[in-house]
């Protein structure tokens, strides 16, 4: 058993990309079952998503272009999992909890609650940060 100390940013998903992918035992591209070599974010780092394994997805390149285009391919499972991953995050490190979209825990109750679905939830999530990185500063 290998442990890592991981760090949810950009920079060290890139330092570490090999290490993770050998951590996560998948050959299949978890959405249409051909040989897949990258990963993926399920929940983007920049809204507070997790270099965890279960906010990772393993897609092959056609899937993982698609996926950027049409958040819909990835299933409500893997959804789930990296949005609960995150959420995890959010209550476990402090320091980075504060750059969790501010709608976060919001639609996650949502969500939660069956009020909608795991693919509105992320598009909300999204939606807020363009809203925001667009908005000028205050
Ligand atoms: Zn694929
Ligand atoms: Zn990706």
């Amino acid at each position: 058993m290998v442990l890592i100390s991981v760090e949810h940013t950009r920079e060290w998903f890139e330092s570490n990309k090999t290490a993770v992918r050998t951590l996560k035992a998948e050959d299949k591209c978890q959405n249409c079952g051909n040989e897949g070599e990258h990963l993926h974010h399920i929940v983007p780092l920049v809204v507070g998503g997790t270099n965890n394994l279960s906010n990772l997805a393993v897609l092959c390149a056609e899937c993982h272009g698609k996926v950027h285009g049409n958040k819909r391919l990835l299933s409500k499972e893997l959804q789930r999992k990296g949005i609960e991953s995150a959420l995890k995050k959010g209550v476990k490190f402090g320091r980075r909890a504060a750059e969790l979209p501010e709608n976060f825990k919001e639609e996650y109750d949502r969500w939660k609650a069956g009020e909608q679905t795991a693919v509105q939830t992320m598009e909300n999530l999204q939606m807020k940060k363009i809203t925001f990185a667009q908005s000028p500063r205050k």
